[in-house]
């Protein structure tokens, strides 16, 4: 039987060799391809309106006929029409492009319009959204119930015949011709358990549905396709990581971890114990271990992964923690380091702008075992560095890395055990896919004592009253962190704004106190003197560029000004709020922006001025910048759904997942899906984008 992922979309009557080329080029090459290029709404009693109600203000789409159109000549020349749909009417504008609306937009014919209605001398849409419709003349259809799929289409598209009435013509002869190749992707029994439509008909439904539970069973069975796969593929990597070969199981807990954790000034959260036990449980499974630490900033996460890595290095082997930016790393190292030196465990650092002569005797310590922990940036992954014996890798702030790099670093080993700590709360539903091959622990609480930061807004002209609060606070011991945000575009001027309210206070404000810069054009020597000046407490205000958006981590600071608020994003100002409110007394976080702000500025700084959960904010954050942007897909290597939506549909994605994860478990179930998965297009696309390499 031949294969709809085989038959060229130009075998289709009235396609042909030319337009089959343009389909094509948009990615439709085969029928299987076309019957995958779904609508993009559907219009429906429930969905058009009557312009008789259409008012003002409104967000709408009317189903009309052209009454008359034509182009106006004079000082803005723009081409109307006319519309009316029986119950009203409504002007169309557009402003450019006037001759190819006079090709397209005839009188006589019927359109679906979406758009803003405004008033001018009546009802009026300017720049529509518009397809056309094929209604056989019959005005009351919609009222019968039909529902119009409308597809997403362009110019270049609408040229060859393919606007939203092409593609709905194209697509119903596809289906009549060739939905009896269409064949079952999923298990049989799954469709049943799941209550899912069986593929033909999904296909037939998400087309040309008769009512509207038909296109919701129909969404349902292809979303959950996607879903499905996707977790198929992370199912995947994560039992070939674990069967290719055995990894570490480490035996011995050892005195010193005791003793570290006795000269703490502190006592481990109940967080932090269940996390290290879920750590230890992993150690010490000849499984590699490959889990993520999730927990809000401030929660502790460093102190989990130290003393992981202390296990490790009573086990015998070395440990490496990787982060993000050089502060950070030197963060830690400068954490670290005196509590390991403390138990006769030596820590080296590894960053970019280092002495040539003590990076080399950083080198050589390693590759002899003399030093047992190592703390760096991306410098660790490069070619050079050698370990004697790496039995642990620590990932910091994962969602800067990617996949490879992660993997880069744990190739330094045999099978060390991986560890990846992210501050960035992410839905759970979400994260599990994000890092579907990862197991997950949650650090969910806070050191006892830390009080929520206050957080409110201030316009820029409150300025003086801000300074002298700091001042006030200043005078008790306190310190403060002013900070601008720096937008690449805009690096120079952004850099002028700190270096120039630096240079002001210095003087002025702040004269009687110590007054530091940081920024990202400072050498690593540089950027670690001013840090240890302000940790110390021998600097008490602190002007920065976002370099210190992650891991700063100064408890006696407890003032965060962040200038310009509107601009930095809602995960980045909680980043920036989470470096202080890190010791006992009370914090501030003051938001400097001016109105007018735009709505998402607005929502950004409200949740701020709301709320300290990290969980709730990533939530707001989610939903203005939906799930591709937030996540970085990009860079995740997540694949572009069709039709599924990770927010959206999180509850089939959970049973998608447990779906999935079942099937791998089971060898026998698993050949029977991977060879039916392997003839799925999608399949094939996600696989390769997920960087999954053989299967089956
Ligand atoms: P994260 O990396 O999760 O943002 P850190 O590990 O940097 O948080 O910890 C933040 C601060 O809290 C550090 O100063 C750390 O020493 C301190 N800290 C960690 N665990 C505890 C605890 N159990 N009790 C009190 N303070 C703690
Ligand atoms: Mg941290």
């Amino acid at each position: 039987m031949p294969r709809l992922g085989d038959i060229h979309v130009r075998y289709l009557k009235g396609v042909g060799e030319k337009r089959g080329e343009i389909l094509a080029a948009h990615g439709i090459t085969t029928v299987e391809d076309l019957l995958y290029w779904f609508p993009r709404r559907y219009l429906d009693r429930t969905t058009v309106k009557p312009l008789r109600e259409v008012r003002e203000g409104d967000e709408a789409t009317i189903v009309g006929k052209v009454v008359s159109c034509d182009t106006v000549r004079g000082k803005k020349s723009r081409f109307v029409a006319l519309i009316s749909d029986e119950t009203g009417f409504v002007q169309c504008v557009w402003f450019h492009s006037l001759h190819l609306w006079k090709k397209i937009i005839r009188p006589g014919s019927m359109f679906a319009f979406n758009g803003k209605f405004g008033y001018f001398n009546g009802l009026q849409l300017v720049h529509p959204e518009f397809d056309k419709i094929d209604t056989g003349g019959n005005w009351n259809m919609l009222n019968t119930g039909t529902i119009i799929p409308l597809y997403p289409s362009n110019e270049q598209l609408s040229q060859a015949g393919y606007d939203s009435r092409g593609l709905r013509r194209v697509m119903r002869r596809a289906l009549d011709s060739y939905s009896n190749l269409i064949e079952e992707t999923l298990p049989e029994e799954l469709v049943r358990n799941r209550r899912l439509l069986p593929l033909a008909q999904a296909l037939q439904w998400i087309h040309f549905p008769a009512k509207q539970e038909e296109l919701h069973a129909a969404q349902k069975r292809l979303k959950f396709d996607e879903l499905f796969y996707l977790e198929l593929i992370l199912a995947l990597r994560r039992k070939n990581y674990q069967s290719s070969a055995a990894g570490i199981a480490f035996k011995n807990v050892g005195d010193r971890v005791r003793q570290l954790i006795d000269n703490l000034p502190f006592t481990l959260t109940g967080a932090q114990q269940r996390a290290l036990r879920e750590i230890w449980e992993d150690m010490k499974s000849p499984l590699p271990m490959n889990r993520l630490v999730q927990g809000d900033v401030g929660s502790g996460k460093t102190m989990v992964a130290l003393i992981s890595m202390l296990l490790a290095v009573e086990n015998g082997y070395q440990a490496a923690m990787m982060a993000p930016t050089e502060i950070l790393a030197e963060q830690h190292y400068l954490n670290i380091y005196p509590l390991l030196d403390e138990v006769g465990v030596n820590t080296v650092l590894l960053v970019g702008g280092q002495k040539k002569k003590l990076r080399e005797r950083f080198l050589g310590e390693l590759k002899d075992g003399v030093a047992q922990v190592a703390v760096g940036t991306h410098a660790l992954i490069q070619d050079e560095v050698q370990f004697k014996r790496l039995g642990l890798v620590v990932v910091d702030e994962q969602h800067r890395f990617g996949v490879l790099q992660r993997m880069a670093l744990r190739d330094k080993g045999e099978k060390p055990d991986v560890l990846v700590m992210t501050a960035t709360p992410i839905p759970r539903t979400l994260s599990m896919t994000l890092y579907g091959d990862l197991d997950l622990t949650v650090i969910d609480e806070l050191p006892s004592g830390r009080k929520p930061v206050r957080t409110v807004w201030r316009p820029s002209h409150k300025r003086q009253e801000i300074y002298h609060f700091i001042r006030d606070e200043l005078v008790q011991g306190k310190q403060a962190f002013i900070v601008f945000p720096l937008v690449e575009e805009s690096e120079k001027i952004d850099l002028r704004a700190a270096t120039e309210t630096y240079e002001k206070v210095k003087q002025g404000f702040f004269e009687n106190f110590e007054v530091g810069l940081l920024h990202g054009r400072m050498t690593s020597q540089e950027k670690e003197q001013v840090m240890a000046e302000f940790k110390a407490g021998r600097m008490q205000v602190l002007i920065a560029t976002t370099v210190i958006e992650v891991g700063v981590d100064v408890p006696n600071a407890s003032i965060m000004v962040i200038e310009h608020a509107e601009r930095f994003g809602l995960t980045q100002l909680h980043q920036l709020r989470g470096r202080v409110g890190r010791g006992s007394q009370e914090s501030l976080c003051i938001l400097v922006a001016d109105t007018p702000l735009s709505r998402e500025a607005r929502l950004r700084i409200n949740t701020m001025c709301e709320t300290n959960d990290g969980f709730r904010i990533a939530e707001v954050d989610l939903e203005i910048r939906g799930p591709g942007e937030f996540l970085g897909t990009r860079q995740h290597g997540l694949p572009d759904f069709r039709i599924a939506d990770l927010v959206q549909d999180r509850e089939l994605l959970e049973k998608a997942r447990s779906d999935a994860f079942a099937v791998v478990e089971d060898e026998q179930r698993l050949k029977q899906v991977v060879a039916r998965a392997n003839r799925y297009g999608f399949f094939k696309r996600f696989r390769e984008k997920m960087e999954l390499a053989e299967v089956g």
